[in-house]
């Protein structure tokens, strides 16, 4: 059974490994280079750094967890309530269009040939 809150949860999943990934490049590029004593490690920790701010900005301006229905983007309530792998349970409606988020959709499959 797949609802708008599945096909949410996915994108929060995949918004949370962004920003976890980039602060993991950022936090262990950090250690690496106290550890070996090569600073030019800190660059890639930037880098890290500038994935995991990119992520954070995406979600919250330009929409990387939408309403399936409408487009609206959640990711400011997905982040007000603390990132986590999945949406807010106790977010019941989409703000936007107002559809519950536990309707069932049709997943759209790959067309085949
Ligand atoms: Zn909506």
């Amino acid at each position: 059974m797949t609802t708008y809150r599945t096909l949410l949860d996915e994108q929060c999943r995949a918004a949370l490994r962004q920003i976890l990934g980039g602060f993991g490049i950022f936090v262990g590029s950090g250690l690496l280079a106290s550890a070996l004593d090569a600073p030019l490690l800190l660059l890639v920790g930037i880098l890290g750094f500038a994935i995991a701010g990119y992520g954070i900005v995406r979600v919250q301006f330009f929409g990387t967890i939408l309403c399936p229905g409408c487009s609206g983007n959640l990711g400011l309530t997905w982040m007000s309530r603390g990132p986590r792998g999945s949406f807010p349970s106790d977010v019941k409606f989409c703000s936007f269009c107002g559809t519950s988020l536990d309707t069932e959709v049709e997943r759209r499959s790959q067309p085949t040939t």
